[in-house]
């Protein structure tokens, strides 16, 4: 009975749980390093999504990845912020699923991976799937059965 449940859980649609784009703090390929770590910094995340002009995910950019861009010998070379893009230090390896994935896809992924994107059939962003929502779920459903 119990494994029925459990099937239940891991099978079912994330829809509900997706934080939609227009609340997502984003940057674009071409912005360069000091707009996205003032986004960054303002905002209060990590890491952030990467999106081209046409709104299709491309990456990730962190606080730590921008900081280890600009790491001189023997200072931290602040000037170099505003050469470097985006596109020259974000992460391009990350996970990213469909609006069909099922939760038990999106629970694996979240093992490695703070948060998830999500894009459409057509390939456009449609947002982001955070570790904490994850976590939020299970949690329910292990304290109601
Ligand atoms: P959380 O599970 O809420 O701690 O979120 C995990 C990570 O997802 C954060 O560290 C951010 O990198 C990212 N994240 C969460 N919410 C947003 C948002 N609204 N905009 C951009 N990134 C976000």
């Amino acid at each position: 009975m119990q494994t029925l449940k459990n099937s239940q859980l891991l099978d079912q649609e994330i829809r509900e749980l997706i934080i939609s784009h227009e609340k997502v703090a984003h940057v674009q390929l071409n912005n360069p390093l000091d707009h996205a770590l003032l986004i960054l910094i303002k905002s209060g995340y990590t890491a952030i999504p990467v999106l081209d002009r046409d709104y299709r995910i491309q990456g990730q950019i962190s606080k730590a990845k921008i900081l280890d861009s600009i790491l001189g010998l023997e200072r931290i070379e602040m000037e170099r912020l505003n050469d470097l893009k985006v596109k020259d230090t974000m992460e391009t390896e990350m996970p990213i699923m469909s609006m069909n994935s099922t939760f038990g896809e999106a629970l694996t992924r979240s093992i490695n991976h703070p948060f998830v994107c999500i894009e459409d059939e057509d390939g456009a962003f449609v947002g982001i799937l955070t570790r904490r929502s994850i976590l939020a779920l299970v949690n329910r459903y292990f304290k109601h059965t």
